[in-house]
Formats: structure tokens, C-alpha cells, sequence
């Protein structure tokens, strides 16, 4: 059943080369007790591991059942093994994290038995070989000749044809030796056993048939088989896989043995984990509070279409240099603002821009926006009693205002000039400005009564037009008091006035009630300067003069949130589109500058942070690779036993893989865990001192995705020393103390 023929095996150590195996050929009979005798470094060792397809021949061939293996591959290889062999080793070659039931059962869950059969054969074959009561002991609680007996059981399990003993007495005492082969003497009536020994009285006492080995070749054998009739059956083999679920409970095994070790290198590789989660959270955090801003506060900041081109900001930069912003004077710079007009150009709005902003509002707008708003000219004159001579007197026009001025003759500059402007209302008031002196304008309309601010820059800049067209001298005056300007009083009349024909007691009274500046901490790029009015005196002058009202001079459009903002913007971008750059009609989106800069800010210092925390999964990858390493050092007899077990190359890597998965769930649920309990403080901090409730968030998703990365991270860490594992030479491995 068994056959050798001209076998020659040498391992080359340098120069010298050293015969193993000389040209040896040998037959075996199915049931047989075999004695291989001969002194140390024979080739005895070699022999029973080509018999046991661990290690292959240079020249010659192997039969099996009369067939021949010089074709079988790895996997042929590893099914023979496990199927036909049944190794036992001197020094027993228990692997000690498992218990004597499992060490049994090993070779058993590579063929894919099931769990109960597995239980159920394994402990049979623990009870034949006397070990009934200690099946659920660990290797290191046993004694010697009961580990032997544990190897004995292991190599019967599978029920194979040949089993194959090196040397299995050699560390055993005399009387323990005996009933070891006392019990091997009982299997070999049922198996072909080759049994290798120093003892030639053992062997002579035991054995049915000796050989005698010296320098690699059979120097003598007692009873040679004749060419025996082959039995030309096929061989069918079982194909051999250790299933995930086998894998796992011997990594879990295995690192329970070295908890420590295995816990410290998860909570390093945590911290990364940590890192990396509360940095998410905390931008994710900040997005959102950001995004949640955005839209609390859209509908106040408008997409508005003003009728010059240059952004006010850039012109208001203009000669502040020695300038304190924010100072806390009583008093306002009168700002001579005649250089600016270089500065401008033309947006002035067409018929044409208001009727394509028009069919927006009334088409898509019902959907966008929540409002829009436009400013227009209106036929009206401010109004300054002037006194002749003592109680003489009339009222003169300090500032007048066409409906619709005559582009030719109106400079852009004077038309954005217009000192009337509209003051937003409510919380956004509230947020951007600050009322630096007296208070909010209130009117009475019905009773002709308004009251309007005064808005200073941040310097407490104040055009001089303006000031002259509120009546104040402002030749060779730098400053002006807020208390000589707050309190004025003058009246409006709406409508052209003649001194001599206009009545006006239909004017209203104008009085300025307060001196209004934008915040520092304010975010939108609003640029007011001038007098302010609230809408209500707006709306009440179109609804009840509205022939002396004009065109539109200032649209203002509000979106209904950030997204419909960019369709609202998309859609007036499409309107320059092919249009020379004077016809091109310019948009300020008041609030865009602020958000998409804080955003951009967040989403950096993120990535930097992010990229440091990842530092730390660099290292503990490192860690996990050393591991590994040492855990492959380690384990090498259990990688060589697990082979002569029929373990495949992908089923030892699997080992550590699956470790390596243990470890790297364990880092990336520890470190989500912990980040979720940092977060607590953290947010109550923030609270704190932001007053901003509950920012950092860990989204679940990034959670899940960041214990994948960790578990990822691990067994890549760990493939290199789970292959070299894998490619272990298993006679090598054996050899290894
Ligand atoms: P035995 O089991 O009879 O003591 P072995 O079969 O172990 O002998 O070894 C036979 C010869 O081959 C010895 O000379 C040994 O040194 C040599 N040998 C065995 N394995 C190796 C190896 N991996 N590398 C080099 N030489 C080896
Ligand atoms: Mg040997």
C-alpha cells in the first residue's frame, strides 16, 4: 500500500551537502508494526516525513495505493496529510492554548466535521487512549506519557491509514514507555505504523517487522514485503480547510495566553481611533452649528444688486491707515469721500435686468425666495428752516431727490451715493450693528413723524455729502460731536418743492435719534453709510405717494436657504454671460464671504489635525506588524504541527489574520467607545465657554467607518508576518524548539 523507490533526499549547507536519504527504496504492508532502528542523524526523521508528505524527495517517488504522487500539488499534499497520516512527535507537540479536547479535535475541523462528530469521535478515541477524565485539561497539566497519549489520540482522530512515531518513548521513562507501545502495539493491528526509535530492545519486543537505517540507506531489514497485490482503488481524498469559525476560537485562544501584551497593543492603536473621532466629531460639529447659522440667518442677508460695481469694502479700506478701528469717541470723522469716485463704476439696473429678476421671482422665486425688496428714488427734498431776519423765515432744501434722475446727467457715484438707506431690522440688526449714541429711529407716520440713524464706518466715518446734506457746515471741520448731530431736526417733503408754492405743513419730521455703527464681530458684507430708515417709512411713502415714486435702484433678494442660494445666484450669473464687462450687472451676496471662509478654515485645520492622529495609526500598524512577528516566532512548532495536521498555507496565515482582526476590532471599538465618552466633557466645555450646546457629534457612520479602517489597518499590518507564517517550511517548523 505503501511504496518507495530509489528515494534520495540532501540538504547543501554551504559547500558540504549531506545525504539524507541514499537512493532508498521500501515497501510497506497495510497492517504492520515497522521498527526503523539506527544511530543519530541516519536519515530516520527524513524518512517519516517524505512517508508523511511534510517534506518531498529530490529524486525518486512515493506510492500510494500503487498510484503515484509524483503529480499531487500543495493542496494533494495537505489532504493526504490529513486524511491518510497521522503523525506522533517525540516531544508530544501539544499546542498549549488549547485544551486536550480541542488539541484532538484540530485535525478533525480541517476536514470540516461537524462540531458534535467532531466531539463525539474525539472523545472516543481520548477514551481509548485512557485519558477519559482529563480531556477538558490544558497540555501543561498533564504528564508526560499523558501528553504522549493526548499526541496518540490526535493522530488517530482522523482515523488515518498510516501513522507515523518519532521517536514517542524518547523522553519518557521506562514503565511509561512500556505502555505506550503497549497502546501503539494495539493500533498497529488495525494500521500500518512506522515507528522510529533508538531502542532496539523496544523495538525488538514490540515490533513485527525492523529496519535498520545507516547513512540514508537500509542496511538491513527483517522482513522485506514482497511485491505485495495492489489494491488499484482510486484514492479519495477529503478536502482540508480550517473554517473562520475554527480560526477564530484558536485566536481567541491564543491571545487569552497573552492578554497583555494583546490589550496594550489595542489601546495604542486606539488612540489614533480617538484622535482621529473627536476631530470629526468636533468638525462635523462646528459644520453644523455653521450650516445651522447659515440658515437661521439667510432670510436677513440678501443676493442684492446695487448701482455701483466696486465692492464698498475695498473702497472704505481707502486712507484709513492711521485710522483706531472701533474707537470708543463721542465724536464722528467727517470722511471727504471725493477721491473715491475714481473708484466706481457703473451697475446701473435696465429695464431689461429687472424684467429677467422678475420672471425669476414669479416662476422659480415662489419656490427660492422668501421676499424680495426693492429701493427706489423718490421725488422728495429735505427741509431746513433757514432765518432771514428775526422771525423771517423759510424752509430751504438741504438735500433733494429725483424719482428719476437722468443717467446721463446722475454719476454713478451720486446715484450710490443716495443718502437714504434702508436699515435692516431685528436679529440681524441686532447681530451686525451696534447703536454707538442715542437710539433705533421710531416713527409715526400717520402723524408725519420719522426718525432715522446715522451709520459711521468703522473708523466713525461720516461722507461729508452726507453731512452737507443734512444741513451741517462741514468747511474745514474734521470732526463733529455725535451730540451735535443726534437730536437734529428737519422735515421731509415728498414730492418736488417749491419754496414759494409747496405747503409744508405736509412735510414730515425728520429727527435723527441715533448714531448706528457694524459691529466688529459682524460677519456680513454689508456696507451702509448715510441715513438710515426702517421699511416702514418705505413702504408707507410708495402705498400713499406713488406718483412721485421711481424706478428701482437696489433689488434685494432673499432666499429661502444656502442651496437655493447658489440657484438664485446661478440663475443671475447666467445674465453676464456673453455680455461685455460695462453691460455686466453685478450681484453682493452678503453673506457668502463670512460662512464659505469659516468652512474653509475648519475643513483645514481638520485635515492637518487628522493627518497627526493618523501618525499614531502609522505606529500602532508598526506595533501590530512586531506582534505579529514575535506571535509567528512563537507559534512556529504550532504552524509545523498544524501542517503535519494538513493545515493548508492559507489556513496558518488565516490564524493570524483573524488575530489581527480580534485586535484591530478591539482598537477601533475602544477607541470609538472612549470618544463618545471624551465627547461628554467636551461639549459640556464648549457649552461653557462658546455657549454652543452639544457641537461635537460622532456621526455613526464615521464611527462604523473608523473601526473598519482600524481592523483594516491591523491585519494589513499583520499580513507580511502572517505570510512569512504560511510559508514556514513545516519540517523546518518542526525541528524549531
Ligand atoms: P535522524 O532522525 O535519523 O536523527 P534526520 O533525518 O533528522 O536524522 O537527519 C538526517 C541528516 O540530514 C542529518 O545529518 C541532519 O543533520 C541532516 N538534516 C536534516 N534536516 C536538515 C536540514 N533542515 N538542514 C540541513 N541538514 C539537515
Ligand atoms: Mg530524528
Amino acid at each position: 500500500m505503501l511504496k518507495l523507490k530509489n528515494i534520495s533526499k540532501s540538504y547543501t549547507i554551504g559547500d558540504f551537502s549531506q545525504n539524507a536519504l541514499d537512493n532508498l527504496s521500501v515497501e510497506f504492508k497495510s497492517k504492520d508494526f515497522v521498527a526503523v532502528l539506527g544511530p543519530s542523524g541516519c536519515g530516520k526523521t527524513t524518512l517519516l516525513n517524505v512517508i508523511g508528505g511534510l517534506d518531498h524527495a529530490d529524486k525518486g517517488d512515493l506510492f500510494i495505493n500503487g498510484k503515484s504522487t509524483k503529480d499531487f500539488n500543495d493542496s494533494d499534499w495537505d489532504m493526504y496529510r490529513n486524511n491518510s497520516i497521522g503523525f506522533i512527535f517525540q516531544s508530544h507537540n501539544l499546542i498549549t492554548h488549547l485544551s486536550v479536547l480541542q488539541n484532538v479535535e484540530m485535525g478533525l475541523s480541517l476536514s470540516g466535521v461537524s462540531k458534535t462528530e467532531r466531539i463525539k469521535r474525539a472523545t472516543e478515541v481520548l477514551v481509548r487512549v485512557g485519558l477519559k477524565d482529563h480531556i477538558h485539561k490544558r497540555p501543561n497539566q498533564l504528564s508526560g506519557g499523558q501528553s504522549q497519549r493526548v499526541a496518540i489520540a490526535r493522530a488517530l482522530a482522523n482515523n488515518p491509514d498510516i501513522i507515523l512515531a518519532d521517536e514517542p518513548t524518547g523522553s519518557l521513562d521506562s514503565e511509561t514507555s512500556i505502555q505506550i507501545m503497549e497502546l501503539i502495539k494495539e493500533i498497529a493491528k488495525e494500521k500500518l505504523v512506522i515507528l522510529v526509535t533508538h531502542d532496539s530492545e523496544l523495538a525488538n519486543r514490540y515490533a513485527s517487522r525492523l529496519i535498520r537505517l545507516k547513512d540514508g540507506q537500509i542496511i538491513s531489514d527483517s522482513n522485506p514485503t514482497s511485491e505485495e497485490e495492489e489494491k488499484k482503488d482510486e484514492i479519495k481524498f477529503k478536502k482540508t480547510s480550517m473554517s473562520f469559525k475554527t480560526a477564530f476560537i484558536s485566536s481567541i485562544n491564543n491571545i487569552k495566553t497573552k492578554l497583555g501584551r494583546t490589550i496594550l497593543t489595542a489601546v495604542a492603536g486606539s488612540i489614533g481611533i480617538i484622535g482621529i473621532a473627536l476631530i470629526l466629531s468636533l468638525s462635523n460639529g462646528l459644520d453644523q452649528q455653521i450650516q445651522k447659522f447659515e440658515e437661521d440667518t439667510l432670510s436677513g442677508y440678501p443676493i442684492s444688486i446695487t448701482e455701483s460695481k466696486i465692492d464698498f469694502e475695498k473702497m472704505m479700506n481707502y486712507g484709513q491707515e492711521d485710522l483706531t478701528s472701533y474707537p470708543e469717541t463721542d465724536y464722528a470723522l467727517v470722511f471727504d469721500e471725493a477721491e473715491l469716485r475714481s473708484f466706481l463704476q457703473p451697475n446701473l439696473i435696465t429695464d431689461d435686468y429687472i424684467q429677467y429678476v422678475e420672471n425669476y421671482v414669479a416662476n422659480e422665486g415662489l419656490n427660492t425666495l422668501v421676499g424680495v425688496k426693492y429701493e427706489r428714488f423718490v421725488n422728495m427734498s429735505l427741509l431746513q428752516y433757514y432765518e432771514i431776519s428775526p422771525g423771517v423765515g423759510a424752509y430751504m432744501p438741504i438735500y433733494q431727490e429725483e424719482k428719476n434722475p437722468d443717467d446721463t446727467t446722475t454719476s454713478p457715484y451720486e446715484a450710490a451715493m443716495a443718502i437714504f438707506t434702508l436699515l435692516p431690522e431685528g436679529d440681524v440688526f441686532n447681530n451686525n450693528y451696534d447703536i454707538i449714541y442715542g437710539s433705533y429711529p421710531v416713527n409715526d407716520l400717520d402723524n408725519g413723524q420719522v426718525g432715522v440713524v446715522i451709520i459711521v464706518d468703522e473708523y466713525n466715518r461720516i461722507f461729508k455729502s452726507t453731512l452737507t446734506a443734512l444741513g451741517f457746515d462741514t468747511t474745514d471741520v474734521s470732526e463733529i460731536s455725535f451730540s451735535d448731530i443726534v437730536g437734529k431736526e428737519m422735515k421731509l417733503f415728498i414730492g418736488e418743492y417749491d419754496i414759494l408754492f409747496s405747503d409744508v405743513d405736509t412735510a414730515f419730521d425728520v429727527t435723527i435719534t441715533g448714531i448706528v455703527r457694524q459691529k466688529d464681530s459682524s460677519n456680513v458684507s454689508l456696507f451702509y453709510n448715510g441715513l438710515g430708515y426702517t421699511s416702514d417709512v418705505s413702504e408707507y411713502i410708495y402705498t400713499n405717494y406713488p406718483d412721485e415714486v421711481g424706478d428701482i435702484r437696489r433689488i434685494s433678494l432673499y432666499p429661502n436657504s444656502f442651496d437655493d442660494k447658489e440657484l438664485v445666484k446661478t440663475y443671475l450669473d447666467a445674465y453676464n454671460v456673453g455680455l461685455s464687462e460695462v453691460d455686466q450687472i453685478e450681484y453682493i451676496d452678503q453673506a457668502a464671504t463670512f460662512t464659505a471662509m469659516v468652512g474653509g478654515v475648519i475643513d483645514t485645520i481638520s485635515i492637518v489635525l487628522i493627518a497627526f492622529a493618523a501618525i499614531s495609526l502609522v505606529v500602532s500598524s508598526i506595533m501590530i506588524s512586531i506582534i505579529t512577528y514575535v506571535s509567528v516566532i512563537e507559534r512556529t512548532k504550532e504552524i509545523g504541527v498544524l501542517r503535519a495536521l494538513g493545515a493548508r498555507k492559507k489556513d496558518i496565515s488565516r490564524i493570524f489574520n483573524v488575530e489581527n482582526v480580534i485586535i484591530g476590532f478591539g482598537a477601533g471599538f475602544v477607541g470609538v467607545a472612549v470618544s463618545l465618552l471624551l465627547i461628554i466633557p467636551i461639549n459640556f466645555v464648549i457649552e461653557h465657554f462658546a455657549d454652543m450646546a452639544n457641537v461635537a457629534k460622532l456621526n455613526p457612520v464615521a464611527a462604523l467607518i473608523l473601526i473598519l479602517i482600524s481592523i483594516t489597518l491591523a491585519v494589513f499590518a499583520g499580513l507580511m508576518p502572517a505570510r512569512m507564517a504560511a510559508k514556514k517550511d513545516p519540517v523546518i517548523a518542526l525541528r524549531t524548539e
